[in-house]
């Protein structure tokens, strides 16, 4: 059973077909990782699977289970978004363990959940300071707190590290590699970052206009890139 069923889902805004057929299995435990030109249409992909957006047409699963009309909530779903929007009037603890706070989880089990999580973004040092007082890279390690908090099925990125430097980036990279290794989560990642997609991802997959070109490994990819877009896209050799 695939983790993520996406099943000839379309898209359309008013007249705009914005996502054509895509069909996309992804295994449990996966990391997937959709690149593709920026207004292909990969954050209204992750958008659909969140349930933020309604898809017109297909059919989306979730561990076997029919989501495809389901409210956002009741998906087990996780996104970390670009521009981490952590509430600035609360500490790092409080952001963190706001969605079990809302989800009426006991304030002691709260506070256990938080200072894991915290061990394991090594934010233990900062979690009663606010989100002014941080770091663009602590920052960003908070709205991944957040977003695993509720040990979602899923979680999906949708570009978390595009604000931060080439230094940062690098290191969040290997942090989030980490980070999959040790939740065993399911994850699908949109990046623009070559390096971030052949290093992390166990498939990537290649969006052109609302379409999927390819679908495969890394390597897969670089060896038999199935176009000239790939390869240019993949950097394999001419
Ligand atoms: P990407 O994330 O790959 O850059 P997007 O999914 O953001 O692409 O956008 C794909 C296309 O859908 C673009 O042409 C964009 O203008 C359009 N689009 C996205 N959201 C909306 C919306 N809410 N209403 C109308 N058009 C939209
Ligand atoms: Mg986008």
């Amino acid at each position: 059973m695939s983790a993520v069923e996406i099943d000839h889902i379309g898209k359309s805004f008013g007249g705009l077909q914005v996502l054509h057929d895509i069909n996309i299995n992804v295994d449990e435990g996966e990391f997937c990782v959709l690149v593709g030109p920026s207004g292909c249409g990969k954050s209204t992909l992750l958008r659909t699977i969140a349930g933020l957006e309604q898809s017109s047409s297909g059919t989306l699963k979730i561990a076997g289970n029919d989501v495809t009309h389901a409210d956002a909530a009741r998906r087990g779903i996780s996104m970390v978004f670009q521009s981490y929007a952590l509430y600035p009037h609360m500490t790092v603890r409080e952001n963190i363990g706001f969605g079990l706070k809302i989800g009426k989880v006991a304030p002691s089990e709260i506070r256990a959940r938080v200072d894991e999580i915290a061990c394991i973004l090594r934010l233990e040092d900062y979690l009663e300071r606010r989100p002014k007082q941080l770091s663009g890279g602590q920052r960003q390690r908070v709205a991944i707190g957040r977003a695993i908090v509720r040990e979602p099925k899923v979680i999906l990125f949708d570009e978390p590290l595009s604000n931060l430097d080439a230094e940062l980036r690098a290191e969040m990279r290997v942090e989030i590699a980490k980070l999959h290794k040790r939740l065993k989560s399911t994850i699908i990642y949109v990046t623009h970052d070559q390096v971030e997609a052949m290093t992390l991802a166990d498939r990537i997959v290649i969006m052109r206009k609302g379409s999927v070109e390819q679908i495969g490994t890394p390597m897969q990819l670089y060896r038999e890139p199935a176009n000239k877009f790939v390869a240019g896209f993949i950097g394999s050799p001419p």
